[in-house]
Parts: C-alpha cells; structure tokens; sequence
C-alpha cells in the first residue's frame, strides 16, 4: 500500500471508518517525497533509536524504520489503532505506545524501550502542541538529534538571531541547548486535510555544553522571558517592572557598565549580551543577600 497516496489513504481510513481529529493536529501526509527527506534528514543508523511523535497512517514511521535500528511512535488517538497494525504489520524493528507524548517520562521510555542506543527525535508534530512537546524533548536532554516537522512561522523563530523580527524568549531558550538549522519548507497541498500554513523542517542538534558560561541558567531564562514579555519596552523597564527587587538605576549602570545605551531594548541583545547582563545581576544579588 501506498501511505502518501491520497485515494489509497482516502479508502484505508474510510474502511477503518477513522474521522480526522482537528484537535490532535492529525494533517497526514500526501507527497512521498516529504517522508523520505524528513528521514533522510534525521540522522539515523543502525545504532540509533528513533522516537516519533504521531504515526498517524505510518507513512513516516516505515521511512524511519527503514534507516533507524529502532523506532518507538507514541500516538494519542487509539482509533488509528487498527490502522497502523495493519501498515506496520512488516516493519519488526517498530514499537507503538498509545497515550499523550507531554504525559510520558520520555528519558525512561527511550531506556524502557530501546536500551543501549543514541536517540534521536523524527516526527510530523502536531502543530497545537509544537511549543511544549520540544520544551519536554530538549529537557529529556537524551537525544543527539530532534528532526521536526512544524508550522513555518515557529520553525523561524527558533531559528532567528538578533535582528530579525521572529527572535525571541523560545527560540533563545533552544538555542541555548541545541543547534538549529532551517532545512526545507512544505506546501499545504502536501496534505489532508490542508492546513492553512506552510510547514517547515528542522534539525536540531544537541550542544555539548552551553554556549557560555552563565552564573545562574534560571536567571538568564529569566531575564530572556522578561525583556521579550514586554518586547516594546527598554530592557531596564521590562525588567524592572517584572524581577521584583530590580532597581532601575541600578540596572541602568549595569548596562552602561557593559557598554550599552542604557535605553537599549532586549530585542537588541544577542545571548552573549543576556548572559553579560544576567550574571551582572546575579553578581549585584548576592551582594545584596
Ligand atoms: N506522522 C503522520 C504524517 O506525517 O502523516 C501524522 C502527523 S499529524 C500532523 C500528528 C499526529 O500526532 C497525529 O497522528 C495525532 O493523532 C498525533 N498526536 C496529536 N497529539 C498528540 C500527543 N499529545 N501525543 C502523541 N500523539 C499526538
């Protein structure tokens, strides 16, 4: 069977009686092409255990299991239950565990599952919970490599630097743990049904350690989710007005100290300059406590 067919995919749900489900973000795929280029992109061998996210139908899945030594798809929706029985019936090396990825203990599920190899990530997300399923995989910390496919608005927010209208509190936070690269975009006509955006690719790969020395991560996440909250304010406002204890005269000094104009806005600070500023506060903290 053909899985990116569209009247083959039509006929196999309409035999199973399956209904799309706008809520758990089911687009399944259409192009054959868009499969194959997603695994191919992942990273995969032998010696790798793959993690997907939402088999939907298997068409990615059989792609993975074709160049992964394991793969373990975790589906929320049960009725594709019998649906992918029958597409993966040939595919050995595949596990499928039914329940909500964001409920899972993944690093023990990986462990669990398949013991003894790297891990990656390789999945079509679905888009509703794009934000807190890769802030749950980048925390697992487990995987070399998370291969996704995502609504293209989010995908160049995790991508962009300073200067560009998309950089922000998220896509620093991923950047701080993982490498982003931009791979390749996906019409809507490669679904069904059609979601209203293009979709993009990304790979992200894990870094081996920060990109710098901070004295306090959770400040600096702090300070980041700060200065963007309030993304038309100056740095020292935001931040004032949003870490109780912050003095703003104080903090003007700070950045005048750093070499900033102290109405610099935070959108204008690349990492390194939210880590200079974060560690100038945690240093100006513990003086005070
Ligand atoms: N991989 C298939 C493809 O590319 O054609 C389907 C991708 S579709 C965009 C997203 C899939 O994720 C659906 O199968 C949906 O049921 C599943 N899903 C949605 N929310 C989920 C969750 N919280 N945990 C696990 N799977 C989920």
């Amino acid at each position: 069977m053909n899985l990116t067919d569209y009247n083959e995919i039509r006929a196999l749900l309409a035999r199973h009686k399956f209904r799309f489900s706008k809520s758990m973000g089911q687009n399944f795929l259409t192009a054959a092409w868009v499969p194959e280029d997603i695994a191919e992109s992942a990273a995969l061998s032998e010696e790798v255990g793959v993690l997907e996210i939402g088999p939907g139908v298997g068409c990615l899945t059989r792609e993975l299991s074709k160049r992964a030594g394991k793969v373990l798809s975790v589906e929320l929706d049960k009725s594709l239950k019998p649906i992918l029985a029958e597409t993966l019936a040939d595919c050995g090396n595949v596990e499928i565990v039914y329940g909500d990825v964001l409920k899972q203990d993944i690093p023990a599920l990986m462990e669990a599952h398949m013991p003894g190899l790297r891990y990656a990530v390789c999945a079509n997300l679905p888009y509703n919970v794009t934000t807190p399923v890769l802030t749950a995989l980048i925390g697992a910390g487990c995987f070399e490599h998370i291969t996704v496919m995502i609504q293209r608005e989010v995908a160049r927010r995790i991508c962009a630097g300073t200067g560009s209208p998309d950089y922000g509190a998220f896509g620093i936070f991923v950047q701080w743990y993982m490498e982003t690269e931009l791979l390749f975009d996906v019409p809507p006509s490669c679904f069904v049904p059609q979601p209203k955006v293009t979709s993009s690719v990304i790979r992200l790969t894990r870094r081996l350690s920060p990109p710098l020395p901070v004295k306090d991560e959770g400040l600096l996440f702090r300070v980041v989710r700060a200065a963007f909250n309030q993304r038309r304010k100056t740095l020292v406002n935001a931040l004032s007005a949003q870490i109780p204890g912050l003095d703003k005269a104080e903090l003007e000094q700070m950045l005048t100290r750093l070499g900033y104009d102290p109405r610099v806005r935070g959108e204008a600070l690349d990492i390194e300059g939210f880590v200079r500023i974060t560690d100038e506060i945690a240093a100006a903290q513990i003086a005070l406590s």
